[in-house]
């Protein structure tokens, strides 16, 4: 995997000729929006990826970068779009009401994501859009809207199969391992590595998640922290750079994307970072290649031309 040589912030190059796969992260900020000066180049959307094969459009999470997102959707379709949430915190969900193929009455939505408890997708959803949040009531959603819970097992769309895995994060969360023909993504937002507050997870967390990312091309994982902040902060259902470095290394993945970046990090800073990580993952050789996620940079997936 290699970041588009012409990474464009507009066009989508090449990306509805078959066979082709095309990763683009639209938010890769975490916990609230970040805009200015020194988050402009790493980007100050919360989170939203796109992974596109040939005409196939997969969305995963739905923060303030969809909205964008929409636009590009709206103007280029297709009209049948897949968005998998891993879960409902406000920084994966904000930017739902602003996607325009809500809208439009050609277009069809499918909604995957895990139940929470006994409250279902739909409700979870057209619940941010009541009358004291939103000022647009959810039954003016003009596409044709399909909601489906995907809390374990597989889910096939198009030439994708997704897998899912629960992590370690407040409330039911999941990561998503994402297999189209021989390339394997990895997007795994919010989870706390080192945690030892989540119960119900254990035992055996530790060696699914090695499995669950294991030999991946690309592995999008929940960095917020560096091992200096992290004390102050464990619980809080995040991972340090360190954390997903290691785990990185352990699985064999190829390439590793630092992601939920904090929204007080600047970019200077997250550049110094993984300039460090870089030498830690490969400290004896045969480590993956690190970097953060850029808000508009285009990857092609090699596996996948
Ligand atoms: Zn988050
Ligand atoms: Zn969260």
């Amino acid at each position: 995997m290699a970041p588009d040589p012409e990474p464009s912030r507009t066009g989508r190059p090449d990306a509805h000729a078959p066979g082709r796969t095309y990763l683009r992260c639209w938010g890769t900020r975490g916990s609230i929006p970040s805009p200015g000066n020194d988050t402009v180049r790493y980007g100050g959307n919360t989170t939203c990826v796109e992974v596109c094969d040939g005409d196939t459009r997969l969305i995963f999470d739905a923060g303030s970068g969809i909205r964008a997102l929409g636009d590009d959707v709206y103007e280029k379709g297709p009209n049948s779009i897949h968005i998998f949430l891993t879960h409902f915190h406000w920084d994966h969900i904000q930017g739902f009401p602003f996607f325009r193929p809500l809208y439009d009455p050609d277009d069809v939505i499918h909604v995957v994501g895990p139940k929470q408890k006994d409250i279902d997708v739909q409700n979870l959803f057209a619940g941010q859009m009541g009358p004291i949040y939103f000022p647009v009531p959810f039954s003016v959603v003009a596409a044709r809207m399909e909601f489906e819970h995907l809390n374990e097992g597989t889910y096939e769309a198009g030439d994708f199969t997704l897998e899912v895995m629960r992590v370690r994060h407040p409330s039911f969360v999941t990561g998503y391992r994402i297999t189209v023909r021989d390339t394997v993504i990895c997007f795994i937002p919010d989870n706390e590595l080192d945690g030892e507050i989540y119960d119900e997870l254990e035992p055996g967390f530790e060696q699914r998640i090695v499995e669950f990312v294991g030999d991946a091309d690309l592995l999008i994982h929940d960095s917020m922290y560096t091992e200096e902040e992290y004390p102050g902060r464990k619980g809080w259902g995040h991972s340090t750079f360190e954390q997903s470095v290691r785990l990185a290394r352990e699985a064999g993945v190829k390439e590793l994307l630092f992601f939920h970046h904090d929204p007080v990090r600047p970019d200077d800073e997250l550049d110094a970072i993984v300039e460090r990580m870089a030498e830690i993952a490969n400290r004896n050789g045969g480590g993956p290649v690190v970097g953060a996620a850029k808000e508009g940079v285009y990857h092609r997936m090699e596996g996948g031309s």
